[in-house]
């Protein structure tokens, strides 16, 4: 039996906060703070809010971590994985075993890729599907006998999860700090963000062709014959919701043909009408060779990713895989039929309830009331997205575009006010806050968020005096 946890002075002796805290390792916690804070247990949910265990509703402003596009109850999802269960609860992929809901989701992502696509493997985490796309570029290389060709380029503030691959693509220092990452061979280039790294007198368009030049001369500098690929989000994500300027990625596209460089999309958060479109890609002209994607694959009711390559990495990768004899690469749960069957019904209810054409009406709202409400705020930045993603950043000198001290801790002082205001925020590197509300949001939904927002920015700012 388990011994029953310690009491914590904060938190009464066998509460299920002070249970929380004897057992679970959280994630991206600190763990020590943790012992005094204690947890926010959810217990339930409907719609864009859900509820803590004193029975206190939040609006859920980050759809959990910008992935339960429907809200947080879905009978039709319900249904569809139970019915899966009674049906086949597992089958593999392996071996060229296979079963229907994972061929029925494969073709559905084929049909609505942003580019032509060729095939699907299927994984189980964002992280892991941007691993799989890494492996897969080393593997194709090898096969196509230039194997010193492996190096790949991902961006600061970039984030692509948290394996030992893809927390090295991942451009953040957390990331990286007391990791022992980045893996050699993994390089990053610049962020895209105007905002702070433009130069005075520069244009946007200026800064996008500096870059694509910075990123053209990093290639050259590394020689082209070592470099692999490209990966980026259309639009960064937990780096800070950076929206890139015009032109960039028309720009670095250019760099990468010209390089023979391949292009990843991390469409993990962008994926299925967060931007607007269907696709971050559409939304920022991207044509990528290899996409991967999570999160509102399956409104995150079940964990599955997947991966999307085009013709030619296929036809590469098909002809190693014969060489050797196999693809020596696939996870247990790698297309699970449950999984699969819930994201089926997933994407059939975006297309039923047009709820791309949805997220980009609300989405425009979002922008514009945050922007009303918080751009002369004192205590704000920029406020930037696009369609439904954006981000609120929080400046101490608004003209100098300069941060509060990172020992001030604004952004989780302000996370705290907003729970106080019935809202669960998320504070991202830098200050800034994001706002990824479920796709199902209403007008009215994003109009009480903002307001309760403002009120908090507000108390905040009250604080800070
Ligand atoms: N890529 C992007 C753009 C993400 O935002 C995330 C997670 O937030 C990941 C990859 C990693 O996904 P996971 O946490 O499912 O491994």
């Amino acid at each position: 039996m388990t011994p029953p946890p310690p009491a914590s002075p904060a938190h009464g002796a066998n509460s299920p906060a002070a249970r929380d805290i004897a057992h679970v390792l959280h994630p991206y916690t600190d763990q020590k703070a943790h012992r005094e804070k204690g947890p926010l247990i959810i217990t339930g949910g409907k719609g864009v809010r859900v509820t803590d265990e004193a029975g206190r509703e939040y609006i859920e402003t980050v759809a959990g971590l910008w992935c339960a596009s429907l809200g947080f109850e879905n009978e039709r999802l319900v249904r569809a994985a139970t019915e899966q269960m009674r049906k086949l609860p597992f089958y593999h992929a392996f071996t060229g075993r296979s079963h229907m809901p994972m061929i029925e989701l494969a073709e559905m992502l084929i049909e609505r890729a942003p580019v032509p696509m060729s095939k699907v493997f299927f994984a189980n985490s964002g992280s892991e599907a941007n691993d799989s796309a890494l492996k897969m570029i080393w593997y194709v290389n090898n096969a196509r006998g230039r194997p010193q060709k492996k190096k790949v380029i991902a961006r600061k503030k970039g984030y692509h999860g948290v394996t030992i691959a893809s927390a090295s693509l991942t451009g953040l220092p957390a990331n990286h700090k007391l990791f022992d990452l980045p893996i050699a061979g993994i390089l990053h280039t610049e962020t895209p963000h105007f905002y702070h790294e433009g130069r005075p007198g520069e244009s946007e368009e200026d800064f996008a062709t500096r870059l694509a030049e910075e990123l053209d001369a990093m290639i050259v500098a590394e020689g082209p014959e070592t470099v692999a690929a490209f990966f980026a989000e259309p639009v960064m994500g937990a780096g800070g919701v950076i929206v890139p300027p015009a032109t960039y990625f028309e720009k670095i596209q250019a760099v990468l043909r010209k390089h023979d460089v391949l292009l990843v999309a991390d469409e993990v958060i962008c994926g299925f009408g967060r931007t607007g479109n269907y696709w971050g890609s559409q939304t920022m002209g991207m044509r990528p060779d290899i996409l991967t994607c999570a999160k509102a694959l399956s409104s995150s009711f079940l964990p599955i990713s997947a991966v999307m390559v085009n013709e030619r990495v296929f036809e590469a990768l098909a002809e190693g895989s014969h060489q050797i004899g196999t693809w020596g690469h696939g996870f247990t749960y790698s297309g699970h039929p449950v999984s699969a069957a819930v994201a089926v019904e997933t994407l059939k209810i975006y297309d039923e309830q047009d709820l791309v054409a949805h997220a980009a009406e609300v989405g425009a709202l979002m922008q514009r009331r945050l922007r009303e409400r918080l751009n002369d705020h004192p205590l704000v930045g920029e406020v930037r997205g696009v369609g439904l993603v954006a981000a609120v950043e929080l400046v101490e000198d608004k003209a100098a575009r300069r941060n509060y001290d990172a020992g001030r801790k604004v952004a989780a002082r302000l996370v705290a006010l907003g729970e106080e205001n019935g809202l669960i925020l998320r504070a991202l590197p830098g200050d800034s806050i994001a706002f990824s509300p479920p796709l199902v949001i209403s007008p009215a939904e994003v109009e009480e968020m903002v307001e309760k927002f403002g009120r908090a920015v507000d108390a905040l700012s009250a604080q800070l005096r």
